[in-house]
């Protein structure tokens, strides 16, 4: 039996940015408890280790005791199934998300009957941010931190060097 109270994110998140952290904060306003699962996918190229992913989402999620961070390898109907999850979340941002998301829903909605799917708009701000982008311009050392957290920001200044 699933649980509609418990959600999921599931996402790469390689890394987290304002966009991803707008979705969660919003999600865990509607429901008891959400997983945020990083995507532990070998065939994707990141670049950051799925560790690192987990470990910098724990520390800004730090004072919410209704979320878990997991990393997961597998598929996410799995995870969903293996932790009575009843919905999944996905944020969108313009008509181009969507037709890559809805083709995804309906996948998992086929593979899991039980899963609600759940679409959450992006937060106007923060319309045009993706992750690529924010390795593109930290790789040309210009300034990201109003695009993703603080932690984010440190772990970029570690990981790339800027041409
Ligand atoms: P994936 O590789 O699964 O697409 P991402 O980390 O790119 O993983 O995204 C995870 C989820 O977060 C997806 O549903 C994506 O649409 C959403 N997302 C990414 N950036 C934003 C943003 N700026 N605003 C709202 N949702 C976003």
């Amino acid at each position: 039996m699933t649980n509609p109270r418990i959600a999921m994110f599931p996402g790469s998140f390689d890394p987290p940015t304002m966009g991803h952290i707008n979705i969660i904060r919003r999600s865990l306003k509607l429901y008891d408890r959400l997983h945020v699962v990083v995507a532990d996918n070998i065939n994707k190229k990141c670049l950051f280790s799925a560790q690192e992913r987990v470990a910098v989402l724990k520390d800004i999620f730090s004072s919410s005791s209704n979320i878990e961070v997991v990393s997961y390898d597998g598929l996410m109907v799995n995870y969903a199934r293996e932790n009575n999850i009843g919905v999944m979340i996905r944020g969108v941002r313009a008509e181009g998300d969507f037709g890559y998301e809805f083709e995804l829903a309906m996948t998992n909605m086929q593979m899991m009957k039980e899963l609600e799917v759940l679409f959450m708009p992006t937060d106007p701000s923060y319309f045009m941010l993706r992750s690529s982008q924010i390795k593109e311009m930290a790789a040309f050392g210009a300034d990201v931190s109003a695009l993703v957290p603080a932690q984010v920001v440190e772990l970029l200044k570690k990981k790339v060097i800027p041409r």
